[in-house]
């Protein structure tokens, strides 16, 4: 565990952007943003490329300026502040590190920036690679070092000063899956310690989901929805939310009626009744559901086909066809004792009510 020492205070602080925007001629990178992340917390913003991520990244660092609006670093207005006085710790998807500098020089360098006693310098740099489990490769040159090795490297040298907000840029996303699923987790366990800020980017569900205390989905340089990551999987605000994170089933269905909050849908073999709180704007709505949530049983009475089974380990993954041509997938665990369905079977099935969700004009209903 690393200790705050007095001179070096370790707790993160907030960041606020109001009416943050970012226009480049006419191309609108960022709309105009309002967001806080609270101190100590961990914010992804999770997008496709070109959804406005990094823009928003550079304005908070400094290397952009914004179009409109502010940015609040606890109490302080960084909005015309130059980089290097903001304070704020960076790592990016390129390493950047210095290739003639050795892992310690490169760890020490922000300390001999801020002119640091030398003695100094060696304890928090000793103290830091230790953090980050690079204690023994000190004396290394990048070149010596592998890809995360770099990252850690990276890492270390951007939270030496011990900055109260820390911004990463994919910085996970030159390694292979083994790497940066624990490198994920050992930054995560840092930023505990730490209790610093970080605000995070990057295109990949699983990262955001795994290292978030709230993601912020970004499309079109606006925000989607920002929310606990169960809160994003679980009651997604529209159809691009419900499809960028995780897997889901789409399709439509006909509906029956609305009343009193009551949403009726036609299922085909029978009727499902979901709570919603207005009525939608056209006679079909769209349906989610997740793979995981889908399940059916054996009924040669059934409306739906069995097209393919595949192993997968801890669940058996079905394609299956509804007999009007819509296509879904379920995921069942493996057990022990049950033959699973093979193709071709003529199956049932269980539409879990409490875990569709219903868009219309692509926002949800409920
Ligand atoms: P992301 O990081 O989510 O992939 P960016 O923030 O890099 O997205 O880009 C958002 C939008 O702004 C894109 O349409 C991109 O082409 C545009 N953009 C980014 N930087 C510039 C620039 N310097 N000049 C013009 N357009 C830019
Ligand atoms: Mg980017």
């Amino acid at each position: 565990m690393v200790s705050a020492t007095p001179d070096q205070p370790v707790s993160g602080r907030s960041v606020r952007f109001s009416s943050l925007s970012k226009t480049y001629g006419p191309v609108t990178a960022v709309k105009p943003m309002d967001l806080t992340v609270q101190p100590g917390e961990f914010l992804s913003f999770l997008g496709p490329s070109g959804s406005g991520k990094t823009t928003t990244l550079m304005m908070l660092a400094g290397f952009e300026s914004p179009s409109t609006g502010r940015i609040l670093v606890g109490d302080t207005d960084i909005t015309a502040m130059p980089p290097a006085r903001r304070n704020i710790g960076m790592v990016f998807q390129n390493y950047a590190l210095f290739p003639h500098m050795t892992v310690r020089q490169n760890v020490a360098f922000p300390l001999r920036m801020r002119g640091i006693a030398a003695s100094e310098q060696a304890r928090m740099v000793d103290e830091m690679l230790d953090t980050v489990g690079l204690g023994e490769l000190a004396e290394r040159f990048p070149t010596q070092l592998s890809g995360g090795q770099q990252q850690r490297v990276a890492l270390a040298r951007a939270i030496v000063f011990r900055p109260p907000v820390l911004l990463m840029d994919e910085p996970l996303s030159a390694l292979d899956k083994y790497l940066r699923s624990r490198l994920q987790i050992e930054i995560k366990r840092i930023q505990r310690e730490l209790g610093i800020t970080v605000v995070y980017v990057t295109h990949d569900q699983d990262e955001a989901m795994t290292m978030s205390d709230r993601i912020c989905v970004m499309r079109d340089g606006g925000i989607a929805q920002i929310g606990a990551p169960e809160t994003l999987y679980q009651a997604p605000a529209d159809e691009f939310v419900a499809g960028f994170l995780g897997e889901s089933n789409m399709f439509t269905r006909p509906v029956k009626g609305y009343a009193d909050g009551r949403l009726t849908i036609d299922m085909a073999s029978e009727d499902l009744v979901l709570p919603a709180s207005r009525a939608p704007a056209a006679a079909s709505v769209k349906l989610a559901v997740r793979p995981e949530h889908l399940s059916f049983h054996a009924d040669a009475a059934g409306i739906a086909t069995v097209r393919d089974v595949t192993y997968v380990g801890d669940h058996r993954r079905y394609d299956i066809a509804l007999d009007d041509g819509t296509m879904l997938v379920a995921k069942k665990q493996e057990t022990d004792g049950l033959t699973p369905l093979a193709p071709g079977a003529r199956v049932a099935l269980d539409w879990p009510a409490g875990r569709i969700r219903a868009f219309s004009d692509g926002v949800a209903l409920q």
